[in-house]
């Protein structure tokens, strides 16, 4: 068995079974399509940092904070109150309907309960709108660079995926051409993510008219994926749903993780057409069974904090993004593709002739800094890294330097 496939188990070498891998099912064989999961960087980082290095881990989009501790009191509260059962699938009345008027609030967009499915965490928003919205065989398009998950998310609803090429030289905005070169009789659904991981674009109204009119015109699902809302550094955040005739046929992925510091919580949420969350709350019962009655409570008081507790969430992410352009001003080395939002910084390192992987291995190898090649997030990104911004400014800004450091003494 190559590498690259035992890797995906994710499991040391000589623990997989070949007599197991042959009786799997081809969705599960098939998940990252061999080719690994692009998170190899981040496990060695992590195996490194156990055996005591000191590794400056930049390389997953976690807040470095943990979730307040008035919301874990909230937990601790609703568990001992007796919210430890089995809770409603579709989520509770109380989170579904303060969910419901988030999304009015910052849309504009009438949202009612019935218009909510909570989910344990955005991932499996994104699973359960891929599994709505497409059947066995179907295509769906998405900008390339995309969240490492995509591709297999998407086959894991037996669905194809097809990327859609977007370039640096435009900001990553998809280019309403190649939406629609993409397009197939198979095409179902078209899944955007703005504000982007990994490149930071922040869609601008005319991209997201673009993509609304390929969707209208070619009748799609739209699926959104708005888990960085809160994070936008330059333009705004739009929401698709928002625009004309598209609140029937857009899924919008949404997720607590980032927004309030709580991702092992693990609580998102999907919003669309009332008829159709009301089925696709079926896949939860016969899936996850809905998420813990005392994480819901968590999470309903985690929102009753409001805009404020958001924007003190995302501050750190700003005050960083800004740190690292100001650093990076005025050296040629690595190109900078200024992040209109979320928590990450792509760096250009092409002039050093280095394949994104190589360079983040000799820099994890012989320098202790780990950060994502571009490669994990599609061909488009190829020849980059993606930085989070996830650890204390002096760390960051340290890592910032020992990678233009590097990168210099590898121009040719
Ligand atoms: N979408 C994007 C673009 C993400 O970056 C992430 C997490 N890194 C997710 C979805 C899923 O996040 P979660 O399941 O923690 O809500």
């Amino acid at each position: 068995m190559p590498d690259n496939v035992r890797e995906a188990f994710d499991k040391p070498p000589g623990r997989v079974s070949l007599a197991a891998m042959t009786k799997l099912s081809k969705r599960i064989r098939g998940l990252t399509a061999g080719t690994g999961d692009g998170w190899s960087i981040h496990r060695r980082a992590v195996r490194l940092r156990a055996q005591g290095m000191p590794v400056i881990d930049l390389t997953v989009g976690e807040p470095d904070v943990r979730t307040d501790p008035e919301i874990l009191s909230a937990m601790d509260a609703a568990a001992r109150g007796g919210h430890t059962g089995y809770s409603a699938i579709p989520g509770t009345d109380a989170l579904r309907d303060a969910i419901a008027a988030r999304v009015e609030e910052r849309t504009g967009v009438r949202t009612a309960r019935g218009n909510v499915l909570v989910t344990p965490g955005g991932q499996s928003a994104l699973f359960s709108a891929l599994m709505a919205a497409t059947d066995p065989g179907a295509e769906v398009l998405f900008p390339d660079p995309f969240y490492a998950t995509y591709p297999g998310t998407i086959r894991a609803a037996s669905a194809a995926p097809v990327r859609v090429p977007t370039r640096a030289s435009g900001g990553f905005q998809p280019a309403e051409a190649f939406l629609r070169a993409g397009l197939t009789d198979r095409t179902s659904a078209m899944l955007v993510n703005s504000p982007n991981n990994p490149t930071g674009a922040v869609y601008s109204r005319a991209t997201f008219d673009a993509i609304a009119r390929v969707a209208r015109d070619a009748d799609l699902w739209l699926i959104s994926d708005e888990v960085y809302d809160t994070q936008v550094w330059s333009g705004d955040h739009l929401s698709p749903r928002a625009l004309p005739d598209m609140a029937d046929r857009t899924l919008v992925v949404g997720s607590m993780s980032k927004s309030h510091a709580m991702t092992g919580s693990r609580v998102g949420w999907l919003i669309g057409p009332e008829t159709a969350i009301d089925r696709i709350a079926d896949l939860s019962t016969h899936t996850t069974y809905g998420i813990p009655g005392f994480v819901q409570d968590a999470a309903l008081h985690a929102l009753s904090l409001g805009r404020a507790f958001e924007e003190r969430i995302a501050a750190p992410f700003r005050r960083r993004r800004d740190a690292c352009l100001a650093r990076l001003a005025g050296q040629q080395v690595v190109g900078v593709i200024p992040s209109g939002g979320a928590m990450y910084v792509m760096l250009d390192i092409r002039a050093t002739g280095l394949p994104g992987l190589d360079f983040a291995t000799r820099l994890l190898d012989h320098h202790h800094v780990a950060v994502m090649p571009g490669e994990s997030f599609g061909d488009a990104a190829a020849g980059h890294v993606r930085v989070a911004l996830t650890r204390p400014d002096h760390e960051l800004l340290a890592a910032i330097d020992t990678i233009v450091a590097l990168a210099g003494k590898m121009i040719p």
